[in-house]
């Protein structure tokens, strides 16, 4: 099984023309140089409109509702072209649950709580998720709870549906509206379905998003004598069916995004992520409740981290676009920037510390004792090592949240009061799980 697995962390360097490298060897197999539907799409949109940028392809071969890549593929697990933490392990999901139940009993046991889940895969982990809440019903028995599910795939959200609900209730579906589906979880939860955050109810919400910000589309720009240049994805002139990487001639939108006081000669920037963490600082600054984000990144310091994936195995970005994952770095640094002033926000803090704070050698040691199949606790440890190990996704994959000043100032006060040194303040993951 370990051969099998690769996760999307690997850092490739990307050849392209400016850096007077040709992008492709010209020698991959038939097979990865053939033209896609979405290669033929992109081909017409450049010849009409001219070079695309960096982040109009990402969005263009991810998400474009008739021929994206995520729209209809499973692309997780063994058989796909990554598999993510909760698909590796179940301690990871639980461990995400009882994050949410501390801080719901934390900031006050509220009688009603939606938990939100941005771009949820299988369904893997919401199902461990409400599994734990399950667990914890004495605690969590007089709480209203609802099920909020933001995805664009109209595959993924067939097997979220299947991991999710309670197949003896149909399930209600409409293309047309906002909100696309709706159910019962098993546990007799109602869960909906929408494309757009903006279209979930607001009101006292845990937003969850895993693996989401690193597929949102990134633009990517190039320090030049001339100043920064936006990279763009233009048609080879020496090949008709093949892309290749060009810089803008002159000045583009997105260089807005670009710090002042940049001193990288390469950067990307997610406008995209900008906008969700406004409308999810402004929701929780309103509201109450907290976002968990949990992904590969860096805290403003990478370059070029745009690569590809597929079947476990890096992909050449501009190869047979829609048959392989695409995604770039978080820039945490950035998501702290527009946070600020509305909501506090934590971290990032890597897997293995957060994990280890919230306790996963105890859960660890439970499921060992309660495993009578060898092979089960071999699949445990196992998973424990992929999500703990520094080498793997231990240190590669960070935690980052959002939570209200009131929540941050009552645990820096709770602290204080017990004459504690360090000033920082006490949130279950970031700092040691406390039960209250
Ligand atoms: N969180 C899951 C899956 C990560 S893969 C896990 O960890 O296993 C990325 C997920 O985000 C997929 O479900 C994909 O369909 C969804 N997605 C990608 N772009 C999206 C967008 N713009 N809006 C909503 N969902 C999106």
């Amino acid at each position: 099984m370990n051969a099998l697995v690769r996760y999307r962390v690997a850092r490739v360097g990307i050849p392209c023309i400016w850096r007077r490298k040709c992008f492709s060897s010209g020698n991959e197999p038939a097979e990865s140089n053939r033209v896609t539907p979405m290669l033929r799409h992109l081909i017409y949109k450049i010849k009409s409109t001219g070079p695309i940028t960096v982040a109009e392809y990402m969005k263009e071969v991810l998400t474009n509702p008739v021929k994206g890549y995520y729209v209809h593929h499973d692309m997780l697990g063994e058989k796909g072209d990554f598999i993510t933490s909760p698909e590796i392990s179940q301690l990871f999901g639980e461990l995400l649950g009882i994050w949410f139940v501390s801080e719901w009993m934390t900031s006050g046991k509220n009688t009603a709580f939606q938990l939100v889940e941005l771009g949820p895969g299988r369904g893997t982990l919401t199902g461990d998720v409400l599994r734990v809440f399950s667990q914890l019903g004495s605690v969590l028995k007089n709480c209203d709870i609802s099920v909020h599910l933001v995805e664009v795939s109209q595959k993924l959200s067939e097997i979220q549906a299947l991991t999710l609900t309670e197949e003896k209730i149909p399930l209600e579906r409409d293309a047309e509206s906002l909100v696309y589906m709706k159910g019962v979880t098993k546990s007799g939860i109602p869960v909906s379905w929408y494309r757009d955050l903006k279209d979930v109810p607001k009101g006292y919400s845990f937003y969850l998003a895993h693996e989401f910000f690193d597929t949102l589309p990134v633009h990517k720009f190039q320090k030049t004598r001339q100043g920064w240049r936006e990279v763009l994805v233009d048609i080879d002139p020496q090949v008709s069916d093949k892309l290749r990487f060009v810089l803008a001639p002159c000045t583009t939108p997105a260089e807005a995004f670009i710090q002042h006081d940049e001193q990288r000669d390469h950067v990307e920037v997610c406008p995209d992520a900008g906008v969700i963490i406004q409308e999810l600082s402004q929701r929780i600054a309103l509201t109450g409740g907290a976002a968990l984000i949990a992904d590969y990144g860096h805290d403003g310091t990478k370059t070029d981290t745009f690569r590809g994936f597929c079947g476990h195995q890096l992909h050449n970005v501009l190869i047979a676009p829609g048959t392989a994952d695409l995604t770039a770095d978080v820039d945490f640094s950035y998501l702290h920037r527009i946070a600020q002033g509305k909501v506090a926000a934590l971290g990032p803090v890597e897997q293995r510390t957060f994990l280890k704070n919230m306790g996963i050698d105890i859960r660890l040691k439970v499921l060992l004792d309660k495993a009578d199949e060898p092979s089960k606790k071999q699949q445990l440890l196992w998973g424990y090592d992929m999500l703990m190990n520094p080498q793997k996704m231990g240190e590669r994959f960070n935690f980052f949240a959002l939570l209200p000043h009131q929540r941050l100032h009552d645990a820096s006060q709770e602290r204080n009061a017990h004459q504690s040194k360090t000033p920082t303040s006490s949130i279950a993951g970031f700092d040691e799980l406390v039960w209250q």
